[in-house]
């Protein structure tokens, strides 16, 4: 029904919603319900071993499901597409199928959390070699890449300090190699990066964050080469983390705005980081939309937008931090990102809380740093209510 060919907001709003399921609704139904009843046996056969297409059981397909992972494959131009109950989710399912003792993996240091935990604390178990390397460092990537890698795991741009990994150029050096690369797209979202494109063999979203967009649902997606995304698949079919229908629908009706909320927040987010840099009160911003920013480049030339999220340091550390999230106006503080509305978190209660702060420092997070996730509100209340909370520190 949709074509492949139609533009992000086109893809958005109508990709995935072709079947008919409930007597012409305009809107794919919530099919709760965990089985699929059959009368003749040899129908239920057919569908059982997949000789027709249909559901047996809700843990392995369900129709609301499918129409989300059919949305997501089509808006980031997949072969397959396979969904998780959350973002950790679709990377753990991943990393644990492609992965054999004895095989080595090959990332970076700045990782989401709960990713960098998924590398220390328990591949190592199953006899798995994980190599984190420094994130702006891309001949160190290279090298290690060279001496062996059946994964490679990327995920740019990153959190919190929005670095920026040349995606193109990673990914050739792993295909050199042989290996799987994954990539994390969850800060740029299909709108902004389409790392299939250039080369990618499987991207992976938490849906939880811009794809849904309204902080009511947790997902994960993992969209890709076909015969890689069937074995995800058939792992998750078996061990259970599947994505519910309910979070499914609510993941669906969120898309259907994705193209025109992340560009809102692409514009909001690089006015605020031009903003915040010429305040005397804040010492840094990161936002790889600036030009100050050190990967400046790279992300103009595989970005077409640069994204919702941006962090900053106040001048005086934590106290000054202390002082300033709480005159914020227009702000969730929380740890969440993507949303609707503002978000706003220090990384010592969001994405780094399992850190300590010597841990922290050592992975180049300072204690005065903020995340900031611009919301879909009006670029100058935003700048507003953060001038206002900054001037109270002065
Ligand atoms: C939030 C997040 C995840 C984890 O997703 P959940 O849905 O919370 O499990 C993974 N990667 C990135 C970049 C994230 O921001």
């Amino acid at each position: 029904m949709t074509q492949a060919n139609a533009g992000t907001g086109t893809l958005a709003v109508w990709a995935g919603e072709g079947e008919d399921l409930a007597q012409g609704a305009t809107q794919v139904p919530v099919v709760l319900s965990a089985a699929f009843g059959y009368p003749d046996v040899d129908a239920w056969l057919d569908v059982a071993l997949g000789r027709q297409p249909g559901h047996i059981y809700s843990r392995n397909t369900n129709p609301t499901v499918r129409a989300f992972e059919e949305k997501m494959r089509l808006l980031e131009g997949a072969q397959a597409a396979t969904s998780f109950s959350t973002g950790m989710a679709a990377i753990s399912n991943t990393l644990f199928t492609l992965l054999s003792p004895g095989d080595r993996v090959v990332s970076v240091k700045d990782t989401y959390g709960g990713t960098n935990k998924v590398f220390l604390e328990f591949l190592p178990r199953f006899g798995i070699e994980v190599c984190l390397c420094d994130t702006a460092d891309h001949e160190a990537i290279e090298a290690e890449v060279a001496r062996g890698c059946r994964v490679l795991y990327l995920e740019t741009p990153t959190n919190p300090t929005l670095k920026v990994l040349d995606l193109a150029r990673l990914i050739a050096a792993g295909r050199r190699m042989g290996g799987v690369v994954v990539v994390d797209n969850t800060f740029a979202t299909p709108v902004n990066q389409r790392p299939l494109a250039l080369g990618a063999d499987l991207v992976i979203h938490s849906a939880t964050k811009f794809l849904g967009g309204h902080a009511d649902a947790l997902g994960g997606i993992l969209v890709g080469d076909a015969g890689l995304v069937e074995q995800v698949y058939h792992y998750r079919e078996i061990n259970g983390a599947t994505l519910d229908p309910m979070s499914a629908y609510l993941l669906l009706r969120g898309l259907k705005t994705l193209y025109l909320r992340v560009r809102h927040q692409n514009q909001s987010a690089l006015a605020i980081a031009a903003f915040l840099e010429a305040q005397e009160q804040v010492e840094r911003v990161f936002y790889p939309g600036l030009p100050s920013h050190p990967q400046h480049e790279i992300a103009r030339r595989q970005m077409t937008g640069f994204g919702g999220v941006l962090s900053f340091t106040l001048k005086g550390g934590w106290d000054a931090v202390r002082n300033f999230l709480p005159r914020l106006r227009y702000a969730h503080r929380a740890a969440n990102l993507g949303a609707v509305e503002t978000v706003v978190g220090p990384p010592a209660t969001t994405s780094h809380v399992e850190c300590s702060r010597e841990e922290r420092a050592a992975m180049g997070i300072p204690e005065g740093l903020l995340r900031y996730s611009v919301g879909i509100e009006d670029t100058e209340d935003l700048i507003a209510d953060l001038s206002a909370a900054l001037a109270s520190l002065s």
